[in-house]
């Protein structure tokens, strides 16, 4: 691509984005509050904007802002994050949150090179808070610009590669260099892979630089980006010993409670408390089992079981109620196990 298309791509995304676009989001501002955004990006790793919107109101209502989030417990924290996935997340917004508090005096660093030395925040979520809270030249690059770039590029290519992310991070970077407003740039390219280039459909009529879509031109718009190759699934059964006795209970707030422990090579959730029982890789699904559940690249079977007395690790397991456990390994799998009736029959 020329310095001159370039130049008339970023205008024409800038032009639509202030026309067209500018999705009405709750962390989207004349005035962007960098904490807002930060949260907001954190969040919408992996999920969308729709899915965010709740979680991120709920976050914000809870701590308004860096100093009142750097008070919180690492429970409170995990607690608004149940739902979101993900968990290393929520760890490194409370410890970030601290390091801004005192070692920033509660003020965001301005540009994206002293950012990225923050706990979880990477070249993309760097680079989208300095562009968009305090115009910084520095493209992001995330799932959606890849994809707008390949297809712009109309070339069957690795898209997952470092060597091009590296290029669609030049391209990136490239376009904010030609407008006074690089955070309009980044925010029109994210809404562009959002709502017009989208995976499946994009709607290309709509498009504001279909005129630059060498994807459009050969008719693969279709086809590219291709496909990655995934991993196969880890399939796990994952035996659950009994909790005889205690009857399902959906009220959080009653005081019954579970045995937990963290188990020796636990294959998922590592490092987080789950109840007593044991885990074993299978080749193929079993062919009976309670229920299922996904961990990301885990598919988890689960079944119940008696207890194996003398195998029950005692000496590292405690009893926590399903309220105390869920600020501590906020994952739906406890509460599946939990609203489970075969978990607490007695044989
Ligand atoms: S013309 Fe179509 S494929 Fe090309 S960038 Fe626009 S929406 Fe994507």
């Amino acid at each position: 691509m020329t310095k001159k298309t370039h130049s008339e791509l970023s205008k024409d995304l800038v032009s639509w984005y202030n026309e067209c676009s500018s999705r009405a989001l709750p962390w989207r501002s004349d005035s962007p509050d960098p904490y807002k955004v930060w949260i907001s990006e954190i969040m919408l790793q992996q999920t969308t904007s729709q899915a965010v919107i709740s979680y991120y109101q709920k976050f914000i209502s809870l701590w308004p802002n860096v100093k009142s989030l750097s008070k919180a417990t690492q429970e409170e924290v995990n607690e608004a994050w149940q739902g979101l996935g993900y968990y290393s997340r929520a760890r490194n917004i409370l410890k970030c949150a601290k390091i801004i508090v005192s070692e920033y005096n509660s003020t965001f660093p301005k540009n994206s090179l002293e950012l990225i030395k923050l706990p979880g925040i990477g070249p993309y979520t760097s680079s989208a808070i300095a562009s968009i809270c305090h115009e910084e030249q520095c493209g992001v690059v995330d799932g959606n610009v890849l994809r707008v770039y390949n297809r712009l590029l109309g070339e069957s290519v690795e898209w997952w590669k470092p060597d091009f992310h590296k290029k669609t991070q030049v391209f990136s970077n490239t376009l904010c260099c030609f407008e006074k407003k690089p955070s309009e740039v980044n925010q029109a390219l994210m809404d562009l892979g959002a709502t017009v280039c989208t995976p499946k459909s994009p709607t290309c009529m709509l498009c504001p630089i279909q005129q630059f879509c060498m994807s459009k031109k050969k008719n693969l718009q279709k086809i590219l980006p291709i496909k990655k190759q995934v991993k196969p699934k880890e399939i796990w059964l994952y035996e659950v010993y009994k909790n005889e006795g205690t009857q399902v209970d959906e009220d959080l707030s009653k005081n019954k409670s579970l045995e937990v422990c963290i188990h020796k090579n636990q294959p998922f959730l590592k490092k987080n408390l789950l109840p007593l029982g044991r885990f074993t890789k299978l080749k193929e699904p079993p062919k009976t089992f309670s229920f299922r559940h996904s961990i990301t690249n885990n598919s988890i079977f689960v079944d119940f079981v008696k207890p194996l007395k003398n195998k029950k690790p005692t000496n590292r397991s405690r009893n926590m109620t399903l309220k105390e456990l869920g600020r501590v390994t906020p994952s739906s799998l406890i509460k599946k196990i939990w609203q489970s009736h075969e978990f607490h029959e007695t044989i």
